[in-house]
């Protein structure tokens, strides 16, 4: 094996991509069709033949690194995929070459103490009690909240609504599912919450969607005319699921009003943070979140907002208890009775086997610190905001809401289809890679300004190409 040589090829290769990608020497996105890219990249080949090393290595590390789309670029400003951090590469390749799964302790010490320190960390953001790191832990039992590390926020709401199931039908693990079980939200929310109602048996006429405001967020004070309409129908309302910034146009709702009214009903409320829920680093913006310790379970991605590769998702809960018993009524702990220096996870996850994925993330905080990463999410906004206003003051473009993170959603003058046509010449173009989204019924163009070195050039030459091509 030439581990360091073939490690010095990639990581050369790596060096010239990021260099072109932020010079803009290369397009930012440029979609050959698939079987080219089997073809050119060789990959029959390579199976038949191997020794896919040293030369041929080079040659084809650096065919792949021409098929991908550069979120190293200024222009990518499509969607909320972090722009990873070389240090959280770096931790995505230590994590590879250990491949040190945390299920179980004994097969990952460090990694599973850097996921028992970050859940920490996490829930001492949202301002609930931190687990103790000794495992005598009688005294304060079930007054410490706790979490687990996933492979998304999907994954991680769906798990979410899982403990939320669990939690409401206490024999739900030996007598099946209720066919009457309901969930109560917005229509802003993320499609994975709906998905995982549908893997859980909750169908379609069971989401109970809340009334929201002209920016898509909940009101508050008609939360109770949808909750009096399922116990109406005799539903069992299990959870309330919010944004802490929703996907499409990434506004907040109000989750104190929300928290006050779902804890006198002791009903369970999810936060959907997977995406906003990493403005509590900053100071200047973490208001958006007040009331987020009034919820009981909290999904947060790092791999959107906080420079981490994918996927590293935290599933947080008020109460470790929750967690530990989701997945079955006899509870089995991680601090259990077997002798042993440090706990296993597997209990509190639908994942056998998981990547380190704290390790990763640990990597980028402990690179920037929890500083640089605040400094970066208060760029990010500040930077969405300058782009709304001038957007918003361009002759012929209209913006869908008031940004309050770093999503911006707007339209040009004209129809549907026009929104869609731009973009998809932008993306034939290849400089600039924005998305689009569906708000209230109407086709927006979207932004999602994750890049660190994006700026208002960069805006002002998108919107610039964008009035000569409608
Ligand atoms: C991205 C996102 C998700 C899905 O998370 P994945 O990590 O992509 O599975 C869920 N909810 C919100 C609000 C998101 O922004």
């Amino acid at each position: 094996m030439s581990f360091k040589s073939d490690l010095d090829i990639v990581s050369s290769a790596l060096e010239k991509y990021y260099d072109e990608s932020v010079s803009g020497e290369k397009v930012t996105i440029n979609q050959l069709p698939l079987k080219k890219i089997i073809k050119d990249l060789n990959l029959a080949y390579y199976i038949k033949n191997g020794n896919l090393t040293g030369e041929n290595l080079s040659i084809f590390i650096q065919k792949y690194l021409e098929v991908t789309t550069r979120l190293h670029s200024q222009n990518f400003l499509a969607h909320q995929i972090a722009v990873p951090h070389f240090s959280g590469a770096l931790g995505s390749l230590t994590d590879g070459f250990t491949n040190n799964i945390k299920a179980i302790y004994e097969l990952g010490p460090g990694s599973t103490s850097i996921d028992y320190f970050l859940i920490n960390w996490f829930l001492d953001k949202i301002g609930w009690n931190k687990a103790p790191t000794d495992m005598n832990i009688e005294d304060n039992f079930g007054k410490f909240g706790g979490g687990i590390f996933t492979h998304g926020g999907s994954l991680a709401n769906l798990t979410a609504l899982i403990t939320a199931r669990t939690k409401a039908v206490s024999d739900i693990w030996e007598s099946g599912s209720p066919e009457n079980l309901a969930i109560l939200t917005p229509h802003s929310i993320h499609y994975s919450i709906e998905r995982a109602a549908g893997i859980l048996g909750i169908g379609q006429n069971s989401i109970y969607y809340l009334n929201s405001d002209s920016n898509g967020s909940i009101i508050p004070d008609e939360i109770e005319v949808t909750y009096n309409r399922v116990i109406k129908d005799n539903k069992i309302p299990i959870a309330l699921i919010a944004n802490g910034g929703c996907t499409a146009v990434g506004r907040y709702d109000p989750l104190e009003e929300i928290g006050l009214y779902c804890n006198d009903k002791k009903l369970w409320f999810h936060v959907d943070g997977a995406h906003g829920g990493s403005v509590l680093l900053s100071e200047k913006y973490k208001y958006l979140l007040n009331g987020i310790s009034r919820a009981d379970s909290v999904t947060w991605d790092a791999h959107k907002l906080l420079r981490t590769p994918s996927l590293c998702t935290a599933l947080l809960f008020k109460n470790h208890i929750y967690i530990d018993h989701a997945f079955k009524q006899e509870a089995s702990y991680l601090f259990h009775d077997r002798e042993q220096p440090g706990v296993d996870f597997a209990n509190r996850t639908v994942e056998c086997s998981s990547s380190g994925l704290g390790l990763k993330f640990f990597m980028v905080l402990g690179a920037m610190g929890e500083d640089g990463l605040s400094k970066y999410i208060d760029r990010q906004i500040q930077l969405t905001y300058e782009a709304y206003e001038y957007i918003k003051a361009t002759p012929g473009f209209k913006c869908a809401v008031e940004p309050q993170n770093n999503i911006l959603c707007f339209r040009v003058e004209g129809n549907d289809k026009l929104q869609l046509n731009i973009r998809d010449k932008l993306i034939s173009e290849g400089t600039y890679y924005i998305s689009s989204t569906l708000f209230k019924g109407v086709r927006y163009l979207r932004l999602a300004i994750m890049n660190p070195d994006s700026n208002m050039e960069n805006i002002h030459q998108l919107i610039e190409r964008i009035k000569e091509l409608k």
